[in-house]
């Protein structure tokens, strides 16, 4: 069996549609979503009814939860703010309460997913080095958990410690557990520009980052004629 795992889709339509093209001629037979299907980019509406339609797992990202809420946004920085003002007005009742209903953790088949953390995952902390990861690891029950949030691919493993394993590709080895970052559909920030998602192939053990061309421009040009922040287009260029 082959999962294509995605997380932060972020209303990125295109980037959205080419990952999906890309992890069917991967011949992937199953989709999970790790949450965050809006906030950002223009295509909110398109991209959540996309993926009901997928009928996918999907666990909640943070952008879900504000985008489906009605209070205030001032914690938030402003431009992550403004967008998701502009994605509440653009969202129907029934389209926040499928978002609001949306589950932390699930399980699926013998691995967990989690859009931060499986420590405190309504708190949303970020990982974001081998320090982080060790307190997902002690609430980590399963032997490989998928999470996003920080829209940067890693693989974080813990054999005799917790090291951070380079690379594009790992394989699932007995005795180590594994908490791996899929990385961004919509708005990658490791540098890269190109849409991020992960497949974990259940027969070879082996877990891999894809990255995938799509149409920035488009999606850059939706994001000036809806109104938005321009620098929420012209980051989707350095991957930032
Ligand atoms: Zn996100």
């Amino acid at each position: 069996m082959r999962i294509a795992l995605f997380a932060d889709i972020h209303a990125n339509l295109e980037a959205l549609e080419a990952v999906l093209a890309d992890s069917n001629s991967m011949s992937c037979d199953e989709y999970i979503c790790l949450g965050d299907i809006v906030g950002y980019n223009a295509d909110p509406v398109a991209c959540l009814e996309k993926i009901q339609a997928m009928g996918c797992p999907v666990v909640k990202g943070n952008h879900d939860e504000e985008a489906s809420s009605d209070l205030g946004l001032d914690t938030m920085n402003p431009v992550a703010a403004q967008a998701l003002q502009w994605t509440r007005d653009q969202l129907s009742e029934d389209q926040k309460n499928w978002l609001r209903n949306l589950r932390m953790v699930r399980q699926v088949h013998d691995f967990t997913v989690v859009h931060s953390t499986l420590d405190q995952p309504d708190a949303w902390h970020y990982v974001t080095n081998k320090f982080d990861a060790m307190s997902n690891f002690s609430f980590q029950y399963t032997q490989v958990c998928f999470h996003g949030h920080t829209h940067v691919p890693k693989f974080y493993v813990k054999a005799q410690r917790v090291s951070e394993v380079p690379g594009d590709s790992i394989k699932v080895e007995e005795g180590s557990k594994y908490f791996i970052n899929t990385g961004s559909v919509g708005q990658p920030r490791d540098g890269e520009w190109k849409a991020c998602y992960t497949i974990y192939d259940t027969e070879t053990q082996e877990i891999t980052f894809r990255r995938v061309e799509y149409d920035i421009q488009a999606t850059q040009q939706k994001i000036i004629d809806a109104g938005l922040p321009p620098v929420l287009a012209s980051r989707l260029n350095d991957g930032r």
